[in-house]
């Protein structure tokens, strides 16, 4: 009989964290969870939940067991755009987040793992590459001459350059993606750590007024990766032998308000949108998916509509739960 692979998945309790440990599940492996929090809109699937804070050296030591075979490492202190880009939050985001990242790589050496995966971020690229709403440039390499536009890309960059020491230096394996903003169902949709499908989606749904206010001129461009297809890459990145980061984005590029467009149609309302000034982050950003395609033989195709009609469905179902508070009230 083959031995049950022994998962550890940190930020178990988050939103792609608890897709993943789904996914491991189905796959038949033993998967430990750890993060600070339970999943907060559905049962984890782990066969074991702990709670447990990261930033503690001897909490990530006891998590780690000797007979680890793989560790996901997805637990950060992050946010939507009203968290990240608001300078409020700078220090909490990169202490926090660098000491999960040393502390837990530390105890995956001490304890043997032979694979860890460290889930980046599209964050890291430059902000003089990402002028321009139609052109923005993300390929891997133009991550350096390094120029974040946020504390949190740059913790990340820190965290992706401390995983690829630990490479080189200890003979680890480590695998390193760069998420390009993820979202589906179960994630967050309220209280300002949202991002910006999910807001767009709980705005839509509550309007009294015909009217929902979008940040920014609108004309800001992104891509959006759904949940399933960010696991089905960070698997196969995982079960690969690329060390170097690599994208794990979409590259269907739409600009805020044509995003929020989109959304208006899938829920069948009548929403006209208002542009007002708010956290926006780079004017532009896509996933270049050149290099993943090359690598894996893979890229991420669902079309956004797809995944947006699932969210709109999910979160439209979160709005009218008996119960919930509107988010103006909340
Ligand atoms: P999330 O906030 O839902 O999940 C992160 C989890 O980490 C949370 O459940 C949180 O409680 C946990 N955590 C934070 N501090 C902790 C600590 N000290 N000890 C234990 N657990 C702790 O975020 P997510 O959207 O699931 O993102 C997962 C990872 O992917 C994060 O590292 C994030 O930076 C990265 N990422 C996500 C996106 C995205 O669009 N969602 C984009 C780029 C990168």
């Amino acid at each position: 009989m083959t031995r049950q692979k022994r998962v550890l998945v940190c930020g178990a309790g988050g939103f792609i964290g608890t897709h993943l440990v789904a996914r491991l599940k189905s796959e038949g492996c033993h998967v430990l969870g750890v993060d600070l929090k339970y999943p907060e809109f559905s049962e984890s699937q782990a066969d074991a939940f702990e709670i447990g804070d990261l930033r503690s050296p001897s909490v990530c030591e006891r998590v780690v067991s000797d007979d680890v075979d793989e560790i996901y490492q997805l637990a950060a202190d992050m946010g939507g755009a009203g968290f990240v880009f608001t300078g409020d939050n700078d220090a909490q985001i990169m202490h926090n987040s660098a000491l999960i990242n040393l502390n837990m790589l530390e105890a995956a050496r001490l304890k043997r793992c032979p694979k860890i995966f460290y889930a980046s971020s599209a964050c890291i690229y430059p902000e003089h590459n990402q002028t321009d709403p139609e052109n923005p440039r993300c390929e891997e390499d133009s991550a350096y001459p390094a120029a974040p536009d946020s504390e949190y890309g740059w913790e990340k960059l820190f965290s992706e350059r401390l995983y690829l020491s630990y490479a080189r230096n200890y003979d680890m394996g480590v695998a390193i993606g760069r998420y390009h903003n993820v979202f589906g169902p179960l994630g967050t949709w309220r209280g300002g750590r949202e991002k910006a499908p999910a807001a767009l989606c709980r705005k839509v749904c509550e309007t009294q007024t015909g009217e929902i206010e979008v940040w920014g001129d609108g004309r800001q461009t992104r891509s959006f990766l759904y949940v399933d297809e960010c696991v089905e890459g960070t698997l196969k990145l995982m079960r690969s032998g690329h060390g170097a980061p690599l994208n794990i984005g979409s590259d269907e590029m739409i600009s805020i308000n044509d995003l929020a467009k989109l959304i208006i149609e899938i829920s069948g309302k009548t929403v006209a949108i208002r542009n007002v000034p708010g956290p926006e982050g780079v004017r532009g950003r896509n996933s270049d998916n050149q290099r993943i395609s090359q690598t894996l033989g893979w890229a991420p195709t669902q079309p956004l509509r797809k995944g947006l009609s699932e969210t709109y469905g999910w979160i439209e179902e979160q709005v009218n739960m008996p119960g919930a508070v509107p988010h103006s009230a909340a």
